[in-house]
């Protein structure tokens, strides 16, 4: 249960990577602070 692969997600963004944000309307992609958008810890 998530201990075959060598990387691990991210438990800030859970492998996402960042998550989308609203900013006036528009979306923006945030890339998460945690794991720098990579989305592996
Ligand atoms: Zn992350």
């Amino acid at each position: 249960m998530g201990k075959h692969k060598r990387e691990v997600d991210c438990s800030a963004c859970h492998g996402k990577g960042g998550k989308w944000e609203s900013d006036d309307g528009n979306k923006v992609w945030r890339p998460c602070v945690m794991c720098n958008g990579s989305g592996k810890q």
